[in-house]
């Protein structure tokens, strides 16, 4: 059993939130606010019940020694000081003896802000000690990461052990667990599941869970060029994944043979080179040139799956349908957003795994309008593959 934050009693406690402040930041300046958005709800709920927040997570992949610059969260704290008004304490180093003293005076009202846990090597390798060192900070523990949920790491998965009575599942956890598992589990019907990006081998695992569950597999982005190769089609210079060729036969039988509509692009953006400026144009599949490279689907592809997607109840999205980062081969992908936008309109409930499927829906200011955008690129992939997430097992409690 995994115990909401709302069960503990928190007045007057130290509470050690592993939260997921992962962002994109660039030029010093932050470029997505959703994962800060997103765990906002948990550290307001223990600051009004008395308690105080200890928040620690990681950001990018520092190398050993590497502090500061692109890495370190002082932005993030000084984002929640400055722009949302919390009374914020930064600690540099949680190690030392004066991070100790400030915890121990810190008052309910006041938060605490830990910077990068991957400044130390001991936080990947899920090493006790330092699970413990962080463990003492706190009469609490509470994990709202579930962009690292996948990972056993000592602040998601060793730490645990450290509050076998006191372990809690934030706000956030729980609802991206109540969409993937419980939502997931018992579809409304019909369920359409999207699956792109650049290349089958990542998504294999989901694509065969997905068996089990869906209505309609709808294919777009890279992978849908391995697709075309087993079809005989010629893919030109398009992304292929050769030694591939003979699964995507065998997921297309698959499908086939469990009566699931399994929908390929019937037309796709041909461009001269891999660039937004190249000179490109739409084909039918299956006459593609042998000098051009697939980036996009195309238009008939799209009222297709805009079709598809506005007639089912469930709908989960996982991967671009085009190299979307070019404004000119994002079309494909931002005309899906729309059309799972619609589908929540009419009632449907829309999820959205994170990465790039979560990128394009903000690009296109469309979080609002799905059900959910999940926090976890990883995380939500493995969740739909139906595998362990240490980090969730982990805080499972009598
Ligand atoms: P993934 O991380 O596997 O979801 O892949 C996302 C990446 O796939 C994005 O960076 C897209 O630009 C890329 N992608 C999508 N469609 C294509 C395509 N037709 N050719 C090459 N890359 C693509």
């Amino acid at each position: 059993m995994i115990r909401s934050i709302a069960e503990a009693d928190l007045h007057g406690k130290r509470v050690l939130i592993r939260s997921d402040f992962n962002i994109p930041i660039e030029n010093g300046e932050i470029r997505s606010f959703k994962k800060i958005n997103d765990s906002l709800p948990t550290i307001e709920y223990v600051i009004e019940e008395g308690g105080i927040p200890i928040l620690m997570s990681h950001l990018g992949r520092p190398k050993e020694g590497q502090r500061g610059g692109d890495f370190t969260l002082k932005i993030v704290a000084d984002y929640y000081r400055g722009a949302l008004g919390f009374d914020v304490i930064f600690v540099e180093d949680f190690t030392s003896n004066m991070a100790r003293e400030i915890v121990e005076d810190a008052q309910p009202g006041q938060m605490i802000f830990f910077d990068n846990l991957r400044y130390y090597k001991a936080e990947e390798k899920d090493d006790p000690a330092f699970a413990r060192r962080l463990a003492t900070y706190a009469d609490i523990y509470c994990n709202n990461a579930f962009g690292t949920a996948h990972r056993a790491h000592a602040s998601t998965h060793a730490i645990t052990k450290f509050f076998p009575k006191d372990k809690y599942a934030g706000f956030l956890v729980l609802k991206e667990i109540e969409y993937f598992e419980n939502v997931l589990k018992t579809p409304q019907r019909p369920f359409t599941a999207i699956i792109g990006g650049a290349k089958i081998s990542g998504k294999i695992d989901v694509i065969r869970s997905l068996f089990d569950k869906c209505d309609n597999i709808i294919i777009g982005g890279g992978m849908m060029f391995t697709f075309y190769k087993a079809l005989g089609y010629e893919i030109g210079k398009s992304l292929l994944e050769e030694d591939k060729i003979e699964m995507a036969q065998e997921i297309m039988d698959e499908a086939k043979k469990r009566n699931i509509k399994f929908y390929l692009p019937t037309d796709v953006v041909q461009a001269e080179a891999f660039s937004n400026d190249a000179s490109h144009e739409i084909v039918k599949a299956d006459a593609m040139s042998t000098d051009m490279i697939g980036l996009d689907i195309g238009e008939e592809t799209i009222q297709t799956y805009d079709k598809v997607i506005r007639n089912s109840k469930t709908v989960l999205w996982n991967g671009p349908m085009g190299v979307f980062e070019m404004p000119n081969f994002a079309r494909g992908t931002l005309a899906l957003a729309r059309a799972l936008g619609k589908c929540t309109q009419f009632g449907g409930i829309t999820i959205v795994g994170g990465g790039d499927s979560a990128r394009a829906i903000s690009q296109l200011n469309y979080e609002s309008q799905v059900s959910h955008v999940s926090t976890g690129g990883g995380a939500s992939l493995k969740f739909l593959e139906g595998k362990e997430l240490p980090g969730i097992t982990a805080l499972e409690s009598e």
